[in-house]
């Protein structure tokens, strides 16, 4: 396994479209532990391949519940409803805004052993987690869709974080 150094927003790649993972190779296997590797040691919590300069639709991600690879990952459903967070990305260091992004989304995608699978994500975090870095695999990132709450969004914000925290104590 080894670090690989993260691209950041002036890089061009980060605006290609990634292509479709045909197949599994050990490549791809080196390829998604040295992803892992170089997210745990940024701190991150997702990470897409074109962030490392691999134009793969592949993904990591872990919130604090073990990894999770997605392999050409497509979501399939989202909630409609959506909500207004902060957000942040290793590609743009220093930097924080704030995006809409849905409640709960379901995702297909292959594991790393090429097995299909389905993940429900019931989570705003991991929701937002998996939105944000699959439009990494189509050259966006959330700078591209910034919003400026307004001051009832904002107590909102503030609303749902004391709930969250509450169910954490
Ligand atoms: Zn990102």
């Amino acid at each position: 396994m080894a670090l690989r150094t993260i691209r950041t927003k002036e890089d061009e790649i980060l605006r290609k479209k990634s292509k479709e993972v045909k197949k599994i190779t050990p490549r791809t296997l080196e390829l998604i532990d040295d992803m892992l590797e170089t997210m745990y040691d940024a701190e991150g919590v997702g990470l897409a391949a074109v962030q490392v300069g691999v134009l793969r639709r592949v993904v990591v991600i872990d919130i604090g519940e073990g990894p999770v690879v997605l392999i050409n990952p497509e979501i399939i459903d989202k909630s409609e409803k959506e909500y207004l967070e902060i957000e942040g990305c290793l590609s743009v260091p220093g930097e924080q805004g704030f995006v809409f992004r849905p409640e709960e989304v379901t995702v297909k995608a292959l594991d790393r052993d090429g097995k299909e699978q389905i993940i429900e994500s019931k989570e705003r975090f991991f929701s937002k987690a998996i939105c944000h870095e699959l439009e990494h695999l189509d050259g966006i990132l959330y700078t591209d869709h910034l919003v400026e709450p307004s001051e009832e969004q904002m107590k909102e914000i503030i609303r749902q974080r004391k709930i969250e925290q509450e169910d954490e104590e």
